[in-house]
């Protein structure tokens, strides 16, 4: 980072990003004074070249600006102490993807800048698009809320594409956010105990897409569709989304296929039959905002396609990970709750389904409309018996306890159906911290039980 070289800067929060970023700021010469609350941050910071000073002891009035990190609260439901007194002396406060925006403003400002936010879906999306801009050749810079700290990306310059998943307390602390294309894929209630309101969120996530060159805008729930309204009317250029209905203008599912609208007259631009990684209406509505967003920094239609079609999906989100014969084991670690589940017990028939582990409020009674595509269940973990008196008489289910033995059962009982495909699917539906470290680790358990089957055919490095 260059444009504060010589300035004095405070940095407070040294997690992974903000590590990273004051890495940066140091490379660039600014002279940064770096905090964190947790000793251990700072004594780490310290032995690695990073200035510490407790920043209760400094002038505030002496600073150019504070960066704050993304994980320390702003507003809700009390701002942090450091934040007050930048309050008290009224310096500017922002985040790392603030001083990457200045960056590019300063270097290459015209160099294509894909920035994803939303509910849900942020991260598959951001990588389908880092994945087509890849597969189509381009300098393809991949980072943000996704796991790489945006300020550890190669630099700004005339060319590099850059893709960043912003979550909504990025985009708060990034007044001057203003990428060529911005996404806001949905807006449905989340985060409410640090943002307070909806509107309030909302309001945050409109923000990316009101300084968007391009703004593509899911319209299928109400928050999202009068952001879309209002921004287009403001003058900003809007391409709408939907995965539930026809649009004149915009980018629409119809079954697995996405059609492109202009003036009341549809033509199909991608077909996502076939599409494994790709599979079910939430990625419907994932791959048309990709598209657009590719589309309006000049990607080609064709190198979309083949792109979207050579997708390896993320880890542990509804990924395929290994086949035998006509039936598909599925990776959806990630599902921490019954809400989160949901898409991926939507996508498949004759589910064959591994659920379970640490048990979180309201079970999975919100599933129910689902359990005729579960032919059955194979329960883990301490939620095994909650889960056996929900599924009750609907779902026939074993309480297998281990993952292994679900795998191994599911696998057998699979093997044996007379249907024309079935799916082995871990879609936990709970918290892992029972029996694994996280959710990564009990898919990675789930990846090496399905490799251990003998005749199957892993479908991932
Ligand atoms: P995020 O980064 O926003 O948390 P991910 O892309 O990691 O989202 O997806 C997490 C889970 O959310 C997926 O496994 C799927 O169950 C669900 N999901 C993905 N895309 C969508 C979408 N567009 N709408 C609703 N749910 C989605």
């Amino acid at each position: 980072v260059t444009t504060l070289k010589g300035k004095k800067v405070a940095l407070f929060g040294l997690g992974g990003s903000g590590f990273a970023t004051a890495r940066a700021l140091v490379a660039g010469g600014a002279d940064v004074m770096a905090w964190d609350d947790n000793p251990d941050s700072v004594v780490k910071a310290g032995a690695e070249g990073i200035p510490v000073v407790d920043l209760r002891t400094i002038d505030w009035n002496a600073l150019s600006v504070f960066v704050l990190s993304p994980g320390v609260p702003l507003t809700h439901p009390k701002s942090h102490w450091t934040v007050d007194l930048a309050h008290a002396a009224g310096v500017e406060i922002i985040g790392d993807v603030e001083l990457f925006v200045r960056e590019r403003r300063a270097h290459a400002p015209d160099c294509p800048f894909i920035a994803i936010t939303g509910t849900n879906g942020k991260s598959t999306t951001t990588a389908l698009i880092a994945h087509v801009l890849q597969s189509s050749g381009r300098d393809t810079q991949l980072g943000g809320n996704i796991g790489t700290a945006i300020l550890t990306l190669d630099p700004p310059k005339a060319g590099r594409f850059y893709v960043v998943e912003c979550s909504s307390y990025q985009i708060d602390l990034a007044p001057t956010l203003n990428p060529s294309a911005g996404i806001l894929l949905n807006l449905t209630p989340d985060h409410l105990d640090r943002h307070g309101t909806m509107q309030h969120y909302a309001d945050i996530k409109e923000r990316l897409v009101a300084g968007s060159g391009v703004a593509v805008v899911g319209v299928d729930d109400s928050h999202s569709s009068l952001i879309a309204d209002r921004i287009e009317r403001a003058g900003t250029k809007v391409v709408r989304i939907s995965r539930r209905h026809a649009l004149a203008d915009g980018l629409y599912a119809e079954g697995s296929r996405i059609l492109q609208a202009s003036n009341g007259a549809a033509s199909e631009i991608a077909d996502l039959d076939g599409i494994q990684t790709l599979r079910g209406g939430h990625n419907a509505q994932n791959a048309a905002a990709a598209i657009a967003a590719c589309l309006a920094v000049g990607i080609t239609a064709d190198e979309i396609r083949s792109g979207l079609r050579s997708f390896p999906g993320l880890k542990h989100r509804m990924q395929p990970v290994g086949r035998r014969g006509r039936v598909v084991f599925v990776n959806d670690s990630k599902a921490t709750n019954a809400d989160a589940a949901a898409p991926a017990l939507s996508s498949y028939e004759n589910i064959y389904w591994i659920a379970g582990g640490l048990p979180k409020e309201g079970g999975i009674t919100t599933l129910s409309p689902l359990f005729p595509r579960i032919t059955k269940a194979y329960l883990i973990g301490e939620a095994a018996p909650a889960f056996a008196a929900t599924l009750g008489e609907q779902v026939p289910y074993e309480i297998s306890g281990t993952l292994e033995r679900a795998v191994a059962h599911a696998a057998e009982d699979a093997a044996g159906d007379e249907h024309e495909s079935a799916a082995v699917m871990l879609s936990p539906a709970c918290a892992s911290f029972d029996q694994y470290k996280n959710f990564e680790v009990r898919g990675d358990a789930f990846v090496s039980h399905v490799a251990a089957i003998e005749g199957v055919t892993m479908l991932i490095g």
